[in-house]
């Protein structure tokens, strides 16, 4: 691996880690200002960082292509960055959009969050830079506004129009724990989730089907929820509540019922599911989980022939439930098993892949671990 010296000339000032994440429950509910329930994974980008006085930013990933992209004040104000450095470049751009005195730095990033796999890779690297520039520069600012800031950087100048629940796991998440967000207010709650302890594992499995979100479905998909709010009267989605769902469907056009159906009964199983997690019964959630795959297909129709497989293998070989995280079109599918079918399952995951002809995936297990942080 290239050092930091040998890119740059010189050592970092430090290092910050942020996390990749699995949500539980909650798909497609964040941008309709609904409820989510992710966890932050083991898995990291991580930033090597020092300050520049010339303002320019100097970027170099393990998982690019070798080379460093130098951006001067000037390129990062226009906007002409191309490729992956489009991320770090569009979080300094929020940073000095939003009035904070910040200037250049070299990055070198390594991760093994997984891109384009559903595990949200772009929101951690995107996170490692605004925890790295809040320490850099001395901004103070808090876990909230750095996710903010990070969201405002990939709808704007990096033209994914995602919702905040992908920041606001990598910086807030915690180990043991995951996180209930209201994603209206973003008020939240860290609400203990021990897997190993009660004899569960979570299998997380990159099905490598890679999504693309730039590429305007999931754009679509929140433009169809944006005109359901408006023909309803309403600011949001997330404002019908579930007894009303059916009148709710009644004045709506035939294409725009089924968006509308999945985004209120998944507020309602991402309640459910924290409801089971308070009252001590992380097992309850298995169910919740195959029934918001259910809503993902049939309803959101997000899902795709992999995630479809990988949900009936797991669920056929004793899982408690399973579903895809991620946007969809592909990525990864999370299924939560007693630890002692964890291998079987994911044998009969494999297995089910190969019969079909489709690449192996890839699979391990995660726990709660924590949010975006300064590691040295
Ligand atoms: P996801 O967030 O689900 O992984 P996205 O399409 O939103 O998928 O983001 C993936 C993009 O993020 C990659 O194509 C790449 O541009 C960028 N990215 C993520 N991690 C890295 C990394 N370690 N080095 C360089 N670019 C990265
Ligand atoms: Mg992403």
């Amino acid at each position: 691996m290239t050092t930091f010296h040998a890119l740059y000339g010189h050592q970092p000032e430090g290092e910050w880690a942020a996390p990749g994440r699995v949500n539980l429950i909650g798909e497609h509910t964040d941008y309709n200002l609904g409820f989510v329930l992710p966890i932050a994974l083991a898995q990291t980008v991580r930033v090597q960082a020092r300050r520049r006085t010339d303002g320019r930013l100097r970027l170099h990933s393990a998982q690019g292509d070798g080379t460093v992209t130098e951006l001067t004040a000037e390129d990062l104000a226009a906007g002409t960055v191309t490729g992956w450095a489009r991320y770090p470049a569009a979080v300094v751009r929020a940073l000095l959009e939003a009035g904070h005195r910040v200037g250049g730095a070299d990055l070198s990033f390594d991760s093994d969050v997984p891109t384009g796999a559903g595990l949200s890779s772009s929101a951690a690297l995107e996170c490692a830079v605004a925890v790295a520039y809040d320490d850099l520069y001395g901004l103070g600012l808090g876990e909230q506004e750095l996710a903010l800031l990070a969201q405002r950087a990939e709808n704007r100048f990096v033209g994914v129009p995602c919702g905040v629940m992908d920041q606001m796991a990598s910086m807030c998440c915690r180990a043991g724990a995951a996180l209930y967000l209201d994603t209206r207010d973003l008020s939240a709650r860290q609400v203990p989730l021990d897997l190993a302890g009660a004899g569960l594992r979570l299998l997380v499995m990159d099905t490598r089907v890679k999504h693309d979100l730039a590429d305007g479905a999931y754009a679509q998909l929140r433009a169809g929820c944006e005109r359901a709010a408006e023909l309803l009267g309403l600011p949001a989605l997330r404002e019908v509540p579930l007894s009303g769902l059916d009148e709710a469907l009644s004045r709506l056009p035939d294409e725009l019922r089924p968006l509308v159906r999945h985004v209120v009964t998944e507020d309602d199983r991402v309640r459910r599911a924290v409801a089971l997690l308070d009252a001590g019964d992380p097992a309850g959630l298995g169910p919740i989980l195959t029934a918001g795959h259910a809503s993902l297909r049939d309803d959101y129709r997000v899902s795709c022939a992999e995630t479809d497989l990988a949900v009936v293998a797991a669920v056929a070989a004793g899982a408690l439930g399973a579903r895809m995280t991620g946007g969809g079109f592909g990525g990864s599918v999370i299924a939560l098993v007693a630890a002692d079918t964890a291998e079987a399952v994911a044998g009969s995951v494999t297995q089910a892949f190969r019969s079909a002809g489709h690449t192996a995936p890839a699979i391990h297990q995660a726990e709660p671990a924590s949010g975006a942080r300064r590691v040295s």
